[in-house]
């Protein structure tokens, strides 16, 4: 089994191929693409240790992002299930509706820093589109989102938003049409250009320098929730479980990170993936469903794939969570069993979502109700010691459309 080191942040826990435990992520690109890694490696190692450059991050966060979001009780949630007392971190409250604004706040930032003046991302459903259009036009950076020609039909309301921001979406037409072609388009793109550009990937995944930038930029999350622990209880609680949807991963790694050199018997991380439509066989889950290790976007990881090794077909109700590869570092949180993952369908979810917005002042989009779903089935097990905080990283209003079309309804 792999091992974990305490003391050390998670994100440097790699050998000099940059793979974690020697075996997940790394570097598997292009010759072409090598040079603007590097230098991007280079620059980001520089700033993170950089006192304006925290200065500047942490103004923002609290400024722009609206740091801290709320940490609050679900007292009805909890008197329904009985057992465990239920809270939940409300990341739904930052600018833009979802802890995707973090690591795009963060790149507009080291693109400044690198005094270039265009900055480029991929985006599948178009929140991560969106969310580094929002932080393009906040920092004055001109904006490219590359987006598949099919995803570019399928999400019309977050396209306009882009364009609102004054964003170009650039269609990509080759392969599938779909995220996974956009994300090597943008790199080929990034390839040609990247003395005026610089690229941002949209969650904890790609080659290794992104996947750093990101989880050390949605670690607020977690630096936040520590403070309010200790405000409200005293200290981290006794027996803790923070429940997390995992996507491509960020949201989660941002919700444990600075919990990780806590016992597990104390504090333990639960990921749910998508487990797609109950009738279905298709799912996006490769860490509950046994997938085997390959390269997917640079970077070795469990990927959902077919008996030829061609990424698979995946399926689910949230578009999130809706990706056949998942971050390098929940591999190696799986391997080295410091994290417990598992599934909720599309069903599943969907029930999550109607119990806590009738119960609760809140209303988690489609994401965050797996993760819902997750503490609805455990909280009757646990003891009334037990604390369970969810990530209620996203807002249902992104659902509208599908929460109305699958429940008939939407409040
Ligand atoms: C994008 C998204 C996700 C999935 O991405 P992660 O990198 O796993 O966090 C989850 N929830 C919401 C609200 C999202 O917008």
């Amino acid at each position: 089994m792999l091992k974990l080191k305490k003391k050390i942040q998670l994100i440097d826990q790699h050998d000099k191929n940059y793979l974690y435990g020697g075996k997940f992520g790394g570097n598997f690109i292009p010759e072409t693409l090598k040079k603007p890694v590097e230098d991007l490696t280079i620059l980001f190692e520089k700033l993170r240790h950089d006192k304006k450059f925290l200065q500047q991050r942490d103004y923002y966060f609290k400024h722009y992002v609206g740091a801290p979001t709320p940490f609050i009780p679900l007292h009805n949630l909890t008197k329904h299930l009985g057992g465990a007392q239920i809270w939940a971190k409300v990341v739904s409250e930052a600018n833009g509706g979802a802890h995707k604004i973090y690591n795009a706040t963060v790149h507009a930032l080291i693109c400044k820093r690198a005094g270039k003046k265009y900055i480029i991302g991929d985006t599948g459903a178009g929140y991560a589109g969106k969310m580094l259009s929002m932080a393009a036009k906040k920092f004055g950076l001109k904006c490219k989102i590359f987006m598949g020609a099919k995803d570019i039909k399928r999400q019309k309301p977050n396209c306009d938003a882009m364009r609102k921001n004054g964003a170009e979406i650039v269609p990509v037409y080759s392969g599938s049409q779909t995220l996974v072609d956009a994300v090597s388009e943008c790199m080929r793109y990034w390839v040609s250009n990247c003395d005026t550009t610089h690229m941002c990937v949209g969650s904890t995944v790609g080659p290794n320098i992104f996947i750093k930038i990101c989880a050390w930029s949605t670690a607020q999350i977690s630096r936040e929730l520590i403070v309010q622990m200790k405000q409200t209880f005293g200290n981290v609680p006794k027996k803790l479980k923070l429940i997390n949807c995992v996507g491509g991963g960020s949201s989660a790694m941002g919700f444990w990170n600075e919990f990780m050199d806590y016992d597990k018997k104390q504090v333990e991380f639960i990921g749910v993936e998508a487990g797609g439509p109950t009738k279905s066989k298709l799912h996006a889950a490769p860490l509950t469903n046994g997938s085997k290790i390959g390269i997917l976007h640079g970077a070795a990881q469990y990927v959902i794939q077919d008996k030829d090794g061609q990424i698979g077909e995946t399926a689910s109700i949230s578009a999130g969570l809706d990706y056949p590869g998942i971050s390098p570092l929940h591999c190696f949180l799986k391997d080295t069993k410091r994290a417990r993952y598992t599934s909720a369908t599309d069903e599943e979810a969907l029930n999550a979502y109607k119990l806590v917005s009738k119960l609760e002042k809140l209303s988690p989009s489609l994401e965050p109700s797996h993760a819902f779903a997750e503490a609805i089935k455990l909280a009757p097990k646990l003891s009334k010691e037990t604390i369970i905080v969810v990530n209620s990283c996203g807002d249902a209003k992104k659902d509208r459309d599908i929460i109305k079309k699958r429940l008939g309804y939407f409040k």
